[in-house]
């Protein structure tokens, strides 16, 4: 169901299912999107420092009646901020517009190679950790030979990776370094920002099982055991795209969509996004 979770390398239970808040304005559009969410039983929200957003996700959380304990909130640190003292500065910046005493998970969002900081930037979220100001610290659009450098080096291993996944980028080599290392997965743009709608063999599923395709498409992130944070502002989007725990896909449908893959991207290339 909505609540469940996957358990982090350090024991910290992360929900399988949340919210993304990515291009969603600040002020009324958040704060009523986190609240549906947060109704429909959402226990996970997702921002960023670059959303502009965190204030109206504070809002809304404090505004809800659902205990802080039970929300896993996470957000992350941008790309210029990267650097130790600069990431502390951020992070204070950050639960300062949440409005929050402590977070669930802070996550590197880009590894900007070019800068050559996210070694640095990852010792800051070590500190944050070790000072209980953080229950997980994880990484964001690191391909493995980020992860592969960073580990060479960490003291904490990250426990989360969230990347650009969905049927047409399915990351399947990624996907097994992190299993190796223990990193869960995590998938940013799960629905492809709305472009796999049309894809006849997940329409075709799609009715097979009496869901929508964006449903499909969920389901098939939980089957892989990839945690997903679909993006609505729509109170029955929201709604529907949570509604994923009563049916399961056959291995042959798994298969089917598996095989969709074209690594094709929507999003930047991580080697090269500065
Ligand atoms: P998404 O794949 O979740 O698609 C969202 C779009 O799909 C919405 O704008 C909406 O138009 C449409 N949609 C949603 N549910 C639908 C439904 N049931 N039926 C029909 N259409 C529907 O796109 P996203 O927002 O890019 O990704 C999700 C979240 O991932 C973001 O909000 C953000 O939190 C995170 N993200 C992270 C990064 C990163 O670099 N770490 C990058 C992009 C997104």
């Amino acid at each position: 169901n909505l609540q469940s979770t996957t358990t982090l390398h350090n024991g910290i239970e992360m929900p399988w299912f949340g919210l993304g808040v990515f291009k969603v304005k600040d002020g009324s559009e958040v704060i009523n999107s986190v609240k549906a969410a947060i109704e429909a039983g959402y226990k996970s929200i997702d921002t960023a420092a670059i959303y502009g957003n965190e204030e109206g996700v504070g809002k809304a959380i404090a505004e809800s009646n659902v205990p802080r304990e039970e929300l896993f909130i996470t957000t992350k640190v941008w790309n210029s901020e990267q650097g130790y003292d600069s990431t502390l500065a951020a992070f204070d910046e950050s639960m300062k517009k949440l409005g929050l005493e402590y977070l669930d998970l802070y996550l590197i969002h880009w590894p900007v190679p070019e800068q050559n900081k996210y070694k640095e930037t990852w010792k800051a979220l070590e500190t944050l950790y070790k000072d209980g100001r953080v229950r997980a610290i994880g990484v964001s659009n690191f391909k493995e030979h980020h992860l592969k450098d960073l580990l060479e080096d960490c003291e904490v291993v990250p426990m989360v990776n969230q990347v650009e996944y969905h049927p047409r980028l399915t990351q399947t080599s990624l996907h097994e370094f992190c299993k190796q290392n223990r990193i869960q997965l995590e998938a940013w743009s799960p629905l492809m920002q709305g472009g796999l709608f049309e894809e006849p063999t997940l329409q075709e599923i799609a009715r097979k099982y009496g869901k929508s395709t964006a449903q499909v498409i969920l389901r098939w992130d939980l089957q892989n055991e990839v945690v997903t944070i679909p993006k609505s502002v729509k109170p029955h989007r929201i709604q529907e795209n949570a509604n994923i725990f009563d049916f399961e896909l056959s291995s042959e449908d798994m298969e089917k969509i598996n095989s969709l893959n074209q690594d094709q991207r929507v999003g930047s290339d991580p080697d090269v996004m500065n």
